[in-house]
């Protein structure tokens, strides 16, 4: 029997009339029904927050929170395997990848944000005022309210606890919208968060998309009172609008068009290895990807020629396969976008080293949504290959000739996120960085994370950040107390 996904409402599991087929992305077979929550359901799960919030959960303390999100971690390592599998058959990532992304860093991050919240700083001032005696500040963070995370299909489940994690940690109440396309592991975590013994209505789940379903009924609920969302620049901005009524805060983690520079001075075996990484994690589905690379001229054609061969001979299969590095893309709706993309950057005089075609295997994986990775030159800097976030395993790679032109080449985009330099010359590694517009910029590595670290975009990628305490400080109000200790003075 097919396996139902529903949705988890003031500790309750609940259908809805609406439902929609999940298809696996390696081999199309249809492997969920998933019940899409309806208005009604939607307002329903923030009215029980707003009184999860106003009731019990409103007064345990930071500690006993802190023990909660430990716990969640602790059995979210008990259950990785059944987590590991939601995610890859969702997204047809490969096991070993899911396993150590998607879930091992999910539960790191429960650990984290206990840790963070128990140590989080506040501020205090003693301050003498003009008309005489003693004063004292001090800062207070208050829980939101009742908050929603919205979030993406590239890495779902990390994604997803990078906002509730840190929402329950400084005592909200969340109400959690994962992608349509990605709705496993969100329901594992409903699980994993009712097991781990939070209140009825502290977390909800709801399924659907985004126009006209649970994505904009939750936007739209002025009882929610700020929203973490990851995805697109353009869902981006309608979340945005929808949270201007109101005046209600957004965290907001989008699109990029990310850079890599490789000097002639690089470690060009630690540089094509990073950018394979780089590019085709994933299958290019990280926000991070670096789908433009710049290259020195006088390493270019070696530097091209070692990537695509790399690119060439990387196994493409299913996720369990041995030895498997790249699955399908997440959906035949999103291969069929990033193909379209390739073929007109084929229209407008690219030169494919490597991909671009659609592997056929002579089993059910051709009913799946794979693609061969691209790696490709000869583009201007205007085609929209270049400009354009693809969002799959592509690289276009351009010449450059000096440390001026290529921070300029970088920088031309409407983009911010995240950028990889790859020299051995360190003074010009720090200018370089320093000089390069996104919010995230990896010297001789990329993705090296840290998760108290914020991590967040600038320009058309993202308004604020996400990581440790910003994400402790985004789910909370900042409030100053200010009190006389010596009011004899002013008398
Ligand atoms: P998407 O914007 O289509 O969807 C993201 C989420 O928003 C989904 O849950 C969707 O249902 C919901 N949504 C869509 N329309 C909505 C609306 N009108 N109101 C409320 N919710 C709505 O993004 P996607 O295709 O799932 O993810 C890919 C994008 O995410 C890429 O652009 C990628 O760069 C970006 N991304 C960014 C980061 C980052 O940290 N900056 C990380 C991962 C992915």
């Amino acid at each position: 029997m097919m396996k139902e996904i529903l949705n988890y409402i003031n500790g309750k599991w609940v259908k809805s009339n609406q439902s929609f087929i999940k298809k696996s992305p390696v081999n199309g077979a249809e492997i969920a029904r998933v019940y899409e929550a309806d208005k009604a359901m939607v307002d329903l799960a923030v009215q029980k927050a707003k009184e999860a919030f106003e009731g019990e959960w409103g007064s345990v303390s930071l500690a006993e929170r802190c023990r909660l999100l430990r716990k969640v971690a602790d059995i979210m390592e008990r259950r990785s395997e059944e987590l590991m599998l939601a995610e890859s058959n969702d997204v047809g990532v490969p096991y070993a990848a899911a396993k150590m992304l998607n879930v091992g860093r999910s539960a790191f991050a429960f650990r984290m944000y206990a840790d963070e919240a128990a140590n989080l700083f506040e501020q205090s001032y003693h301050f003498s005022p003009p008309n005489g005696g003693q004063a004292i500040h001090y800062t207070l963070r208050q829980p939101k309210g009742v908050v929603g995370a919205i979030s993406p299909w590239n890495v779902p489940l990390l994604l997803l606890v990078f906002k509730v994690a840190p929402a329950l940690a400084m005592g909200n109440c969340v109400i959690a919208k994962p992608s349509e396309v990605t709705p496993q592991s969100a329901t594992l975590l409903a699980e994993i968060i009712e097991e781990a013994g939070f209140p009825a209505g502290v977390f909800n789940l709801v399924h659907g998309f985004g126009a006209n379903s649970a994505g904009a009924f939750l936007t739209e609920n002025q009882d929610v009172s700020a929203f973490g969302f990851t995805g697109d620049t353009h869902t981006g901005e309608i979340i945005m609008q929808s949270a201007a009524k109101g005046v209600r805060d957004v965290c907001l983690e989008l699109g990029g068009k990310n850079a890599g520079i490789v000097f002639s001075d690089a470690n060009l075996d630690d540089a094509i290895a990073g950018t394979l990484r780089s590019a085709f994690t994933n299958c290019g589905q990280i926000c991070y990807s670096t789908e433009r690379m710049y290259v020195e001229r006088s390493i270019f054609d070696e530097f091209v020629s070692r990537l695509g061969a790399a690119v060439g001979q990387m196994k493409i299969g299913a996720p369990d396969e041995e030895g498997v590095q790249m699955g399908p893309l997440v959906s035949h709706q999103h291969r069929d976008k990033v193909k379209s993309m390739i073929d007109k950057a084929a229209q407008d005089g690219a030169i494919f080293v490597t991909g671009g075609g659609i592997p056929q295997f002579g089993d059910e994986r051709d009913q799946g949504a794979f693609i061969q990775p691209v790696v490709a030159i000869g583009l201007a800097e205007d085609a929209d290959f270049v400009r354009k976030e693809v969002f799959g395993p592509v690289c276009h790679v351009t010449p450059f000739d000096s440390e001026e032109e290529v921070i300029k080449l970088s920088n031309n985009s409407r983009y911010g996120l995240a950028s990889s330099i790859w020299t051995q010359n360190f003074s010009r590694a720090h200018r370089v960085a320093a000089k390069i517009r996104a919010g995230n910029v990896w010297i001789n590595d990329w993705q090296l994370r840290e998760l108290r670290t914020p991590m967040g975009g600038v320009g058309a990628s993202g308004i604020g950040a996400q990581g440790g305490r910003v994400s402790l400080e985004f789910f909370s109000d900042l409030i100053n107390v200010t009190a006389r200790i010596d009011s004899s003075a002013s008398k």
